[in-house]
């Protein structure tokens, strides 16, 4: 594929035309800001191939995860503006971080309530939009200041970050004009873990505070589990054990997806398997092949795993296909099943918790199919 049409299936609406770019801000571990002026802020779902449009204010992101599908969008950035860094690209994308920041004012000459009616609009589709660079440069925030201006859109945010917090009341506020919902993406609540997969993203107490902070202002927050890494973080207790802390942390809904391993995630996300936890290359090798997704009976019985964990813990339970991707599934929001009473988990759900084999790592039960 083509870096500038890459670029466009990741909605990130680059000025191409700029060529110049002005360092914002430098920080101890050499991150380096680089202010963009783009002419298009918001992506239309025929620019992407998604059934929503998107908004990144960044392009590049401080967490680093292994995992990342992003690191292209930023390599094509730093090329059609002829600023190559001077690491790898990969490490560039955690280095050098690209600014949007005429994003609002774009927004607000560009924005068209009635083309965008009927699909959620949805915020950190390709970049955390409360990475470390929001807390110096609000592009983030003024966008939302800027959809203060409109009404009766969907907004959805999806964020790692407990930065979110800061913005509790703006996004009260909002929620009174458009149907809004922020995603706290957790993988695990084993910080160990974490630190091996995401190197540098806030701690999982961290994100179940930004969630507390929301719930707290009336903001509609749940829990987003993903990826779910199989064979690490897809057991029983692991889940559950999210989904409870989540609850408890005030959130209104819980979902999660299984990893895909697309090129860029793919060439990130091996190596990493192969340091860290070298006992599931060939697992790895076995249940993926050349594929994006892990099999299917895998991610059948994980989507069950999820809708009986949804049940137990009395979030609403998501029906949907066990290979619809991601990001279509947060544009089409958390579901329709109400929720169940906790109390009353199913029986096979009983037996089968106690069925399945240990996870090596987390000592969790885990699914037997990888
Ligand atoms: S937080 Fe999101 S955008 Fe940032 S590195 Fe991790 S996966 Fe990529």
């Amino acid at each position: 594929m083509r870096l500038s049409a890459m670029g466009q299936q990741l909605g990130l609406g680059i000025d191409a035309g700029r060529r110049s770019l002005p360092t914002l801000d430098e920080r101890q571990r050499g991150t380096a800001f680089l202010g963009l002026e783009v002419n298009r802020i918001i992506n239309p779902p025929e620019a992407t191939g998604m059934p929503f449009w998107s908004i990144n204010p960044y392009i590049g992101c401080e967490f680093g995860c292994a995992y990342c599908y992003a690191r292209d969008t930023h390599r094509w950035t730093a090329e059609r503006n002829q600023l190559a860094g001077p690491r790898p690209p990969r490490e560039d994308f955690e280095h050098r971080i690209f600014v949007k920041r005429n994003a609002a004012d774009v927004l607000r000459r560009t924005l068209d309530p009635a083309k965008v009616a009927g699909a959620s609009i949805l915020i950190g589709t390709a970049t955390d939009p409360y990475q470390p660079a929001e807390r110096t440069f609000g592009i983030t925030r003024a966008l939302l200041e800027a959809l203060l201006g409109y009404r009766g859109l969907s907004i959805r945010i999806t964020t790692k970050s407990p930065l979110v917090g800061r913005d509790a009341e703006l996004l009260a506020r909002l929620s009174r004009h458009h149907r809004v919902s922020v995603n706290i993406s957790l993988i695990s609540l084993d910080p160990a873990l974490i630190r091996r997969l995401e190197p540098r993203s806030p701690l999982p107490h961290a994100r179940l505070r930004g969630l507390r902070t929301l719930a707290d202002a009336g903001v509609d927050a749940g829990l987003l589990i993903a990826p779910i890494i199989p064979g690490l973080t897809d057991g029983w207790g692991a889940l559950g054990g999210l989904m409870a802390a989540g609850r408890e942390a005030g959130a209104r809904y819980a979902d999660g997806f299984a990893l895909r391993l697309a090129p860029v995630a793919r060439s990130g996300f091996l190596p990493t398997l192969a340091r860290e936890f070298p006992e599931l290359v060939e697992r790895y090798r076995r249940h993926y092949g050349g594929r994006h997704h892990a099999t299917r009976p895998y991610l059948e019985s994980l989507a069950a795993r999820l809708r009986t964990l949804q049940k137990i813990h009395g979030f609403p339970v998501v029906a949907r296909s066990a290979l619809r991707t991601e990001a279509e599934a947060v544009a089409a929001g958390p579901a329709a099943t109400p929720p169940a009473d906790p109390r009353r988990a199913p029986p096979a759900a009983r037996r089968r918790r106690t069925s399945l084999p240990a996870s090596r790592t987390t000592g969790q039960p885990t699914l037997a199919l990888l």
